[in-house]
């Protein structure tokens, strides 16, 4: 009888839970602009309303957001702030029924939690912290060509994981800490009435944070309007720019602000910019705000960043003349070329560092990068005209531009990448050029470095055997997707390169070792991805079995672990792996990362990390055999 009864109850809890349910909001993310200014807090359902509360917590002085009508669909979180206007941050379910997500923040000393301002656009919800206090080392990327690089979308902060689990079921009935009436308040704006109030309970964090994770930076458009007959894209953030492009039929010329999210009001709205020119603003993906222009003369537009990095002027050049786009006048401080080496790619870097923040624009071409410098003291530019000509950008032309301002135009190839970075003051500028490099040491030694040589290359998993899993990211398809990376590396070194697997399909470890030991190969490789209950640990190992083996590890492994920070270098182990104690030829597993590490497992996914990996595990293999063979 009892049992009948409460599942009636049960029953008509959960059918009136699901009303609820559908006029929903759904809380989905919190994530951090590298600005330190805004915090954006991703939802969905919301149909454009959101209900926002706000109040004070004391002892210690905190600041509550309450997001009505919703549920947190992420894990609970705590984040921790090492330096910024908050010091700690909290996101939860705070009530089931009526369900409350909150947002508890607490400052940083000097910050005054007054200026926390709360505002919705598209439907979700930005938290905008006043006393902008940009970092004097951090660079941002404010042009970039590569698109989905995890570093460029990441800033490294500490996360702390919160350790309730109970908190984090999907089905939220028992988890509300009751609310006390009196927390709750009625205002959006902070009323002084509600200190004193008893903190509710609170997630209990794990004394132990991430290191090195990072979060997304993001940029707000939240207005747009024309100057002079051109465009001005204003928003809250850092403004960060991909490569532009041309369509035509009619002339078009598109500029797509990555990670950003414009203001309903803004989009599709048609701005005109002359009789025979318009500017067109959309959201081109839910991370995506692109602005078209269809104009005669599109490929005369050009993009200028204000000094705040909050305002972009999308205009003609010569238009340009006309606006006053400076307040202040800079002089330029230091300017330094640095070239590097990467496997394949050459890398210059040209660092100019200012007295005051610059306004700028960058204008790229196929055979030149057009930088210009507009609030910039040009009195002395022969001597930046000789510093950059005798250092590896030469060849680079340095003009004035009237009485204030700089022209350098530096010469690339069609095939250069261009990224830009600019410290948050806009004191800094650093134009990075990475190109294609065809003669590095190793291709220019031999051509074949591998001609006769047999290699067995091993991806580990696969098929049933997904290998070690987290959020959906699987080791089967990392191991793949790098293994055939190294193999075609390794062919175009000329050597005979066989696979273990080529596919998604499931083969037993014996059946490897029968594969390699019936071709026998000058080594054996086997790929593999890491995985710990340590959410924290990251980085690279190499393991070998057998004594044949440790030269090619020690070579595999410094080749790898010198390409990235030394934090990941874990070590070179004698391990008894199946497939490296098997096997005949001197072989090597290799663990390249941590997939239970949420930045190493963004690294392991982005082709980049991926490419570079696989570059290295062939430089490796060749400095083995070309060390070994001359002894
Ligand atoms: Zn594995």
């Amino acid at each position: 009888m009892m049992r009948i009864f409460l599942k009636i109850i049960l029953s008509f809890l959960f059918l009136s839970f699901q009303t609820v349910y559908a006029n929903t909001m759904k809380v989905n993310d919190i994530t951090f602009d590298s600005s330190d200014s805004v915090i954006f807090v991703a939802t969905s359902g919301s149909e454009g309303e959101v209900n926002i509360k706000k109040g004070i917590l004391s002892n210690p002085e905190r600041i509550f957001i309450d997001i009505q009508d919703a549920i947190l669909t992420k894990k609970q979180s705590s984040y921790d702030f090492k330096n910024g206007n908050l010091s700690n941050l909290k996101i939860s379910q705070f009530s089931a029924n009526p369900p409350v997500v909150r947002i508890v923040m607490t400052n940083s000393p000097g910050f005054d939690l007054k200026n926390v301002k709360v505002m919705s656009i598209g439907g979700n919800i930005i938290i905008k912290l006043q006393n902008y206090k940009p970092s004097q080392n951090y660079l941002t990327p404010i042009y970039r060509e590569v698109q989905n690089s995890a570093y460029d979308y990441f800033e490294k902060v500490r996360i702390n994981q919160v350790e309730n689990e109970s908190l984090q079921n999907d089905f939220p009935i028992a988890l509300s800490p009751a609310v006390p009436p009196s927390v709750r308040s009625n205002t959006v704006v902070i009323p002084t009435d509600i200190k004193n109030i008893t903190p509710p309970n609170e997630p209990v964090r794990i004394n132990q944070p991430f290191l090195n994770s990072k979060l997304l930076s993001r940029f707000f458009v939240s207005n747009a309007f024309v100057k002079n007959g051109s465009i001005v894209i204003s928003g809250t953030g850092i403004v960060n720019l991909e490569k532009v492009f041309y369509l035509s039929n009619p002339e078009r010329v598109i500029f797509d602000i990555p990670n950003s999210v414009s203001d309903s009001k803004l989009r599709n709205k048609i701005f005109m910019l002359s009789e025979q020119e318009t500017a067109k603003i959309g959201q081109f993906s839910p991370t995506k705000t692109r602005i078209v222009i269809t104009s005669p003369d599109a490929h005369k537009y050009r993009a200028v960043y204000s000094d705040d990095l909050q305002n972009l002027l999308l205009a003609k050049d010569d238009s340009l003349k006309n606006v006053k786009l400076f307040s202040t006048t800079s002089d330029i401080l230091s300017i330094n070329v640095k070239t590097s080496q990467e496997y394949k790619t050459s890398i210059h870097k040209l660092i100019l560092d200012f007295s005051e923040p610059i306004v700028h624009s960058l204008k790229r071409n196929n055979n030149n990068i057009e930088l210009k410098l507009y609030n910039v003291n040009n009195s002395g530019i022969e001597k930046i005209f000789n510093k950059i000509n005798n250092s590896d950008l030469k060849n680079s032309q340095i003009n004035k531009i009237g009485d204030i301002g700089i022209f350098i135009s530096v010469p690339i190839q069609n095939d250069t990448t261009i990224d830009c970075l600019e410290n948050l003051n806009a004191k800094r500028l650093v134009l990075m050029l990475k190109s294609p490099n065809y003669s590095t040491q190793i291709q220019k030694n031999t051509k074949h470095n591998l001609s006769k040589k047999t290699i067995v290359i091993d991806p580990g998993h696969g098929g049933s055997d997904p290998g070690a899993m987290r959020e959906n990211v699987q080791e089967k398809n990392l191991t793949l997707d790098i293994a055939k990376l190294v193999v075609s590396n390794l062919k175009e070194q000329g050597a005979s390169v066989y696979i273990t697997r080529n596919d998604d399909s499931f083969i037993s470890l014996s059946d490897r070792v029968t594969f390699s030991n019936n071709l026998k190969p000058d080594l054996f490789v086997s790929i593999h991805i890491n995985a710990s209950e340590n959410e924290e640990v990251n980085g690279i190992e190499t393991h070998y079995y057998k004594d044949n083996s440790i030269d090619l590890a020690k070579y595999i492994h410094k080749s790898i672990v010198s390409q990235f920070d030394e934090n990941t270098n874990r070590g070179v182990f004698k391990s008894r792996f199946y497939v490296i104690k098997n096997t005949t030829a001197p072989a090597v597993l290799l663990e390249l990362g941590f997939i239970s590490n949420i930045e190493e497992r963004g690294l392991l996914m982005d082709e980049n990390r991926q490419k570079k990996i696989a570059e290295k595990i062939t430089e490796g293999i060749i400095n083995y055999i070309n060390n070994t063979e001359s002894k």
